[in-house]
């Protein structure tokens, strides 16, 4: 094992050529500067103007959205999702223990509690075969919803992850959920670029939301997007994250509690320069993914990759190792020789917040949580310069 960690510390040097390697930063390699001034310059810097709308349409003609509305950040994205797509206080929604906490916080803001139901192994996100068996198991239909018969809650949604941007059983869920009259929202945070048979994540559900987080693959310093095909929840969208103002030439009124949700223009200017280059670093981001793949086969260290029939984003590339102890020695060398990996989440399940909430036992999150570690996966510099 030495011999490969001391290899692996040499090859990221030689991808990255930096002294401290972070595991992903952003990259500004474009019109940034030009936009952000050209903003300034403009005076609309918050939550009014043209570059807010511009990098929305941008967006959801890149996802195969018909609409996008964009937030402050994802976690505030998959709240309104949720509260669109029905979710009341007092309501359950199932979602993965396997996540960050941003996903089961915007649950709590909506006023439900999480269900915690096993990921796949191969995908690290939610099973279908998991969720139809805690359904039937837990769940009875009624004439207005779905029913948890262990609380007496209504079960309003499910709220699937694209973990580390490999897309998880997406299609399956949504059949599963079908059936049993519960609405799906897609936390697409960490897969802007990953697709099901050509179909981007995030779009098989009614409504869906995305981060642009500083670490996530393009930035906007923060933000988030909402992104649907309904004329419907997009008009909603905007409306309850513009503080529910009815729309005047200077009168205030509002017409139900909104929140000031809208991604400032100023955050906008950055998001339309960094989806000039997406494209750009998806294509450099296989590059760098398919360079990982083949030193760690040589090393025979399991590399994750999309199941069958799915394209990743690779926004952060992932080792899966034999054991704990295995991963421990691995995390430890290599944060000592600024060479940063980091081992998946803690479980939602094992947080203070989220301890109490029901789990159908997680046998496959437990034994992932103990075996993953993301390693460095910026685009390079050196590469990016070469294209
Ligand atoms: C980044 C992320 C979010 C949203 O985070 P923000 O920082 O609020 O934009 C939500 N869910 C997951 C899984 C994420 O990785």
């Amino acid at each position: 094992m030495k011999v490969f960690f001391n290899n692996f510390i040499k090859e990221a040097k030689i991808i990255f050529g930096e002294d401290f390697i972070p595991l992903h930063r952003p990259i500004f390699n474009g019109n940034e500067k030009k936009y952000l001034e050209e903003c300034i310059d403009s005076n609309f810097v918050s939550s009014v103007g043209n570059r807010v709308n511009e990098f929305e349409k941008k967006v959801a003609k890149f996802v195969g959205s018909k609409y996008a509305v964009a937030t402050v950040n994802g976690t505030n994205a998959i709240h309104i999702a949720l509260k669109l797509s029905g979710v009341k206080p007092g309501d359950e929604v199932i979602s993965q223990a396997l996540t960050f906490v941003a996903t089961c916080n915007a649950i709590t803001y909506s006023g439900a509690k999480p269900i915690f139901v096993d990921v796949d192994i191969d995908t690290m996100g939610l099973s279908p075969l998991a969720l139809k068996n805690f359904l039937r198991k837990n769940a009875e239909k009624r004439s207005n919803g779905t029913y948890n018969k262990k609380t007496g809650k209504k079960i309003s949604a499910c709220l699937p992850m694209h973990t580390f941007g490999f897309p998880c059983r997406i299609k399956k869920i949504c059949d599963i959920c079908k059936e049993w009259g519960i609405s799906v929202v897609e936390d697409a945070a960490e897969s802007l670029g990953s697709y099901v048979k050509k179909k981007h994540t995030g779009t098989f559900a009614s409504i869906s939301a995305l981060s642009f987080n500083g670490n996530k693959i393009i930035t906007t310093g923060g933000g988030g997007m909402l992104i649907t095909s309904d004329k419907k929840l997009a008009e909603r969208a905007k409306h309850i994250t513009t503080t529910a103002k009815i729309p005047h030439d200077y009168e205030f009124v509002h017409d139900e509690i909104g929140y000031n949700y809208r991604m400032p223009n100023l955050n906008a200017s950055l998001g339309c320069a960094q989806m000039e280059n997406l494209k750009n670093y998806l294509d450099i981001k296989k590059i760098l993914s398919n360079h990982w793949s083949l030193f760690f086969k040589k090393n025979n260290i399991n590399f994750v990759k999309p199941i069958k029939g799915s394209s990743a984003n690779y926004w952060l590339n992932t080792l899966v190792f034999k054991t704990k102890k295995q991963r421990e020695r691995f995390l430890k060398y290599t944060n000592k020789r600024k060479v940063m990996t980091r081992p998946i989440w803690r479980l939602m399940s094992e947080l203070r917040m989220f301890k109490n909430c029901q789990n159908d036992g997680l046998k496959n999150s437990l034994w992932l949580q103990e075996r993953v570690v993301n390693i460095p996966s910026s685009v390079p510099n050196k590469f990016f310069n070469e294209q």
